[in-house]
């Protein structure tokens, strides 16, 4: 089964994404994630995309999309992921679409999870991420049993340099422009399911798993 989880920064993609991945066994495929460990790590990717991160600015298309293929080509995708950041833009869900097809699969379902504006800054500005798996924490919805690290692997939380107001600015703007979008094309494609999330995490997964259940209830052999 292959899900998107659509939504501006601060919707809860990322967590979403990481629990529901859990829940169905399936691996969570997050570009941001992906890219964040290249520049980390200095690879090549890295070093072109992190000017383009750190100003709130889209990675360019084609070097997003090749990382992604090479992800999705790894062999535990083959009943299917979790993409969360991913696509970003029409020209890579028109991609994406070419990379499943050319597999004989296709996108199943598109949660849009919606979020208001001040729930989003709130959200944004308490963001703790896990230097080591990549879990959100939040300073006061969701703190971590222990300050500052991780409840899952014991690793160090850090605040993403791209989550200061003025870039998150930014990237508010360029999701507004560039994957807004993205909202209208599922739906005309109807994949597109549309949840509130401004409410606690745990209520809002449990509406992404009851999607899911329906899904696959009326997709039943
Ligand atoms: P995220 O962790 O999804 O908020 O992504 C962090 C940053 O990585 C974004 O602000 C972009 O600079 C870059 N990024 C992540 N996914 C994509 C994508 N699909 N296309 C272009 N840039 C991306």
């Amino acid at each position: 089964m292959i899900i998107i989880l659509l939504g501006p920064p601060g919707a809860g993609k990322g967590t979403q994404a990481k629990t529901l991945a859990e829940k169905l066994n399936l691996p969570h495929l997050a570009t941001g994630d992906l890219l964040r460990q290249n520049v980390s790590c200095d690879s090549e990717l890295g070093k072109q995309a992190k000017g383009f991160m750190e100003r709130g600015e889209l990675v360019p298309d084609a070097l997003v999309t090749k990382m992604l293929a090479q992800r999705i080509d790894q062999p535990d995708t083959k009943r299917g992921f979790i993409l969360d950041g991913y696509p970003r833009n029409i020209n890579q869900a028109e991609a994406l679409d070419d990379i499943l097809k050319q597999k004989n699969i296709a996108v199943d379902l598109v949660v849009y999870l919606d979020s208001s504006e001040s729930v989003i800054i709130q959200r944004l500005s308490g963001r703790l991420v896990c230097s080591k798996c990549s879990a959100n924490f939040h300073s006061k919805n969701m703190p971590p049993k222990i300050d500052m690290i991780c409840d899952n692997c014991g690793g160090k939380l850090y605040q993403r340099s791209d989550d200061k107001e003025e870039t998150v600015k930014r990237r508010l703007e360029v999701y507004l422009r560039e994957s807004s979008p993205l909202i209208q094309y599922y739906q005309d494609l109807h994949k597109l399911h549309r949840l509130l999330a401004d409410g606690e995490a745990g209520v809002v997964l449990n509406k992404i798993v009851h999607l899911v259940e329906e899904y696959n209830d009326s997709h039943k052999e």
